[in-house]
């Protein structure tokens, strides 16, 4: 079972792209009702994955990407 979860406000989601140039293993840019925005590929990974899915929430100018263990511990 995976060990971490992300959790994005996808509506606050401003289509910069910087999570999906530090992190296109998990986040790609999708095409939303006319708007580009950004979607995790995954939205649960284990651990192997943690550190660039974190260096996407850091990256993210408007903080909606956040990571959560599967017990509810907040990461970031
Ligand atoms: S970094 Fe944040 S605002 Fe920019 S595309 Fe990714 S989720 Fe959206």
């Amino acid at each position: 079972m995976a060990k971490y979860k992300i959790k994005q406000d996808l509506n606050e989601c401003i289509g910069c792209a910087a999570c999906t140039a530090v992190c296109p293993n998990n986040w790609e840019m999708v095409n939303i009702k006319g708007e580009e925005k950004a979607k995790p590929k995954k939205v649960e990974f284990d651990e192997d994955e943690l550190e660039e899915n974190k260096e996407a929430a850091e990256s993210c100018p408007v903080e909606i990407i956040h990571i959560e263990t599967k017990s509810g511990d907040k990461i970031i």
